[in-house]
C-alpha cells in the first residue's frame, strides 16, 4: 500500500486502507501530509472510512532494501514496489524541498496550557491530602508511595 501517483508539483493519489473507497487526492502542502518519523509520511485520513485510518508511507530505503527480491523481477526488471518506493523517496525530497521535512521534536517548553495542567494536578494532590509545591514534589511523593508499597 502507497501512493499510487505523485506527479512533479506534488499532486499525489493513493487508495486507503478499505480498497473499497475512491482514490484519496493531495498535495504535499496539505497540513496533514506530516513527516512523523526520518522516513516515515502520515498522509490524510480517509473521509469515508468510518474509522479514518491515515496510511503511513516509508519514505528511506537503505540500499540493500532497494536490491530486495520484491524490487526486481527474475529478469532483473523494476518491479510496481520498485516504483512505489521511487514515488516515496520523492515525496520525502519534496517535502524536504518545501520546508516539511522531518523535525527532531522541541525540547519541551513551558507554555499556558501545561502550567494549567500543573495547576490541575496539585489541586487533586491536595484533595488526597498531600501537599506538593511542584510536579517534582508530585513524582517524589508518588515514587515514596511506590517504595511503600512494594
Ligand atoms: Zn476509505
Amino acid at each position: 500500500m502507497g501512493l499510487q501517483t505523485l506527479d512533479a508539483n506534488g499532486n499525489m493519489s493513493w487508495h486507503c486502507h478499505s480498497g473499497e473507497h475512491d482514490p484519496l487526492t493531495a498535495h504535499i502542502s496539505h497540513e496533514q501530509v506530516e513527516h512523523v518519523a526520518p522516513d516515515v509520511v502520515r498522509l490524510p485520513p480517509c473521509p469515508h472510512c468510518k474509522a479514518h485510518s491515515q496510511m503511513h508511507l516509508k519514505v528511506a530505503f537503505t540500499p540493500e532494501e532497494l536490491r530486495a527480491s520484491n524490487m526486481v523481477d527474475k529478469n532483473g526488471r523494476p518491479t510496481a514496489s520498485y516504483a512505489m518506493a521511487q514515488r516515496h523517496i520523492q515525496l520525502k525530497q519534496q517535502l524536504e524541498a518545501a520546508g516539511k521535512g522531518y523535525r527532531e521534536p522541541q525540547a519541551v517548553e513551558q507554555d499556558a496550557t501545561q502550567a494549567i495542567d500543573e495547576q490541575e494536578v496539585l489541586r487533586l494532590f491536595q484533595k488526597l491530602g498531600y501537599t506538593a509545591r511542584s510536579l517534582a514534589e508530585v513524582a517524589a511523593l508518588i515514587e515514596q508511595a511506590q517504595a511503600a508499597k512494594g
